[in-house]
């Protein structure tokens, strides 16, 4: 990412304002973390620091590499393997974290503004895809929930700005806090729980809404048993699904009803599986929101229910596959590609000919060819010809940064099964 450098009069200028114009601690970088930046990644683990200079825990620090050439502004964590995440190469000491800060949420705000289409559902800031690392940010219609996931967007200060900034871009009712707690253990950070952040004044604190997208209607509940919020990535590859559906559908990992709630107007029969009861019951609530043709909604174990179907010849004209991220770790990559061969595989069995089949995977860890590999060798498998429609990802407001694989994530294939 490029940025204008200040010129001299504005660097002036700020002096002038006497703006911080302490300097930043500085953190020395091995030959092999400076390369990784030159490269455009953003992320320097622990073991390709060589000094870091007392900076603190969460401070903004200024990266240099052996040979003392600044690379650019950093966060720093002090517990994290993932030590240092960049926040910008050009920014010259002075500025402080709060102001870029802000500015990055600005800027992901005009990046959805230009981008986001038909939906009052997005993600508002992904992270270091807005180069914001640690904080994600989704909008459902008049609220906003965020997450903190490093130590420098959890001071009071930081989050402060934080709220300032995004109550004053989209002027929400409430802004709710969503708590990881396996994320703040791993970064040393005080236990919090989840809470209103924000409320507009005059206005009540409020913890649920209905949003729309693709012109389908869905609950938020922040306080509901199971957490409900959407599967935002997948928002884009619904309104897809849609346009090649028909028929009799299955919708297997449904949650709340993502896919079967987009698929029902255009098919003739949709059934929808998920292990989860609270998740099927805010379906079923989604369901009676937007009116149409009943939506059976099967608790199940997917591979079980797939077997079963399968073995009774059921047949379908089209089968959604969007399971949890198998690959959570690379460690696990081999058993996860089984899984998804055994579903896909199965599905493909059940498709009549011109069947539908829109497959995901959210494992990170398993890349487009490998995703693309298993899914071959499945068709193979099943003896099936498999013409692929569209390959897709990620809707546009979780953007894949260059530079950064970690921000490509989903996979999302459509196929034809003849
Ligand atoms: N398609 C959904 C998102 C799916 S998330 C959407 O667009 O909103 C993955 C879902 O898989 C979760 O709801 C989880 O409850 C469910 N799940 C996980 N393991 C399962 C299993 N073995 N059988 C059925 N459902 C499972």
């Amino acid at each position: 990412m490029t940025e204008p450098r200040p010129s001299k009069t504005a660097a002036a200028s700020n002096k002038d304002k006497n703006k911080a114009m302490v300097a930043l601690p500085q953190v020395r970088v091995t030959r092999r973390g400076a390369q990784r930046v030159q490269a455009g990644h953003v992320w320097i683990y622990r073991s390709d620091i060589q000094s870091t200079g007392d900076a603190p825990a969460a401070a903004l620090v200024s990266v240099v590499d052996e040979r003392s050439r600044v690379l650019g502004n950093a966060l720093y964590s002090s517990a994290s393997q993932i030590a240092l995440r960049m926040v910008t190469r050009a920014t010259p000491d002075g500025v402080s974290w709060t102001d870029l800060l802000r500015q990055r949420i600005a800027q992901a705000v005009d990046f959805r503004q230009r981008h986001v289409n038909n939906t009052d559902a997005y993600r508002v800031v992904f992270s270091e895809a807005d180069s914001a690392p640690g904080l994600i940010v989704d909008r459902y219609n008049d609220l906003l929930s965020f997450q903190v996931l490093t130590q420098a967007m959890d001071p009071e200060p930081v989050r402060e700005a934080m709220i300032a900034e995004l109550a004053e871009r989209l002027d929400p009712v409430s802004i709710l806090e969503r708590v990881e707690p396996r994320i703040r253990t791993l970064e040393e950070l005080p236990e919090r729980s989840d809470g209103v952040a924000y409320t507009r004044a005059g206005s009540e604190p409020k913890t649920s809404t209905i949003f729309t997208m693709n012109g389908v209607r869905f609950h938020y509940d922040a306080e509901a048993g199971q957490k409900t919020g959407a599967f935002l990535d997948q928002r884009e590859n619904y309104a897809a699904a849609a346009r090649y559906a028909h028929g009799r559908a299955l919708d297997v990992f449904t949650y709340q009803g993502g896919f079967a709630l987009h698929l029902n107007p255009v098919c003739e029969q949709v059934a929808a599986v998920d292990a989860s009861r609270p998740a099927l019951e805010v379906a079923d609530r989604n369901a009676a929101l937007n009116g149409g043709r009943e939506i059976e909604w099967v608790e199940a174990n997917a591979f079980d229910l797939l077997r079963d179907y399968s073995d009774a010849a059921s047949r379908y004209d089209t089968i959604v596959l969007d399971p949890p991220a198998f690959a959570k770790t690379k460690r696990v990559l081999e058993g996860a590609v089984r899984g998804y061969k055994e579903l896909n595989l199965r599905a493909l069995k059940m498709l009549k000919p011109g069947g539908i089949l829109v497959t995901c995977s959210c494992s990170f860890h398993v890349s487009e060819s490998e995703f693309l590999e298993m899914l071959s060798s499945a068709a193979a498998d099943a003896h099936r010809r498999v013409r692929i429609l569209e390959k897709r990802t990620q809707s546009i407001d979780h953007p894949i940064l260059l530079g950064v694989p970690e921000t490509y994530y989903l996979k999302c294939v459509i196929c034809e099964v003849g």
